[in-house]
Parts: C-alpha cells; structure tokens; sequence
C-alpha cells in the first residue's frame, strides 16, 4: 500500500471516529433531556436543585456520579445519580 493510501485510509478512520463520538454526544445529550426532573423523595416535588459538594462525602458521591440536591420544598438534601 502507498503511503498515501495509508494516510487517506487513517483520515478516514479518524473522520468516523469523531462522527461517531459527535453521535454518542447529542444521544447522551437527548437522554439528559428527556430524563424526567428529579425529585424529592421525601415531599415528591420537582422543585429541586443541585447542591454545592460541601463535605467529603458529597465528594465520593461526585466521584460515583451520584449528585447532591436541595428540595426547595421540605429544604431536605438527598443524591441522585446523574
Ligand atoms: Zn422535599
């Protein structure tokens, strides 16, 4: 094989690569969008929102992906995984 056809053949690669990571992103995208609102689980209301990471454990739950959040309702904090 020509050198040329190697480059050509590797552009190409790296061309379906990056299409295929832009489709894993905007399906990753679509799924947090549809994903239904988080909610308390004390009170049941959506009126939530993410809470600073403000001691270490909020840290290991960061970490697993599981993130804090406030019930603007009932104030109580409680972890949802992303
Ligand atoms: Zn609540």
């Amino acid at each position: 094989m020509r050198w040329t056809a190697v480059l050509r053949h590797a552009v190409d690669k790296f061309a379906a690569e990056a299409k295929e990571r832009r489709a894993h992103l905007s399906r990753n995208l679509l799924t947090m969008m549809q994903r239904p609102a988080e909610r308390c689980p004390r009170c049941g209301s959506s009126e939530v929102h993410h809470s600073h990471r403000s001691n270490p454990v909020d840290r290991v739950f960061w970490l697993l992906r599981w993130r804090a959040y406030r019930c603007h309702m009932c104030s109580c904090r409680f972890h949802a995984h992303e």
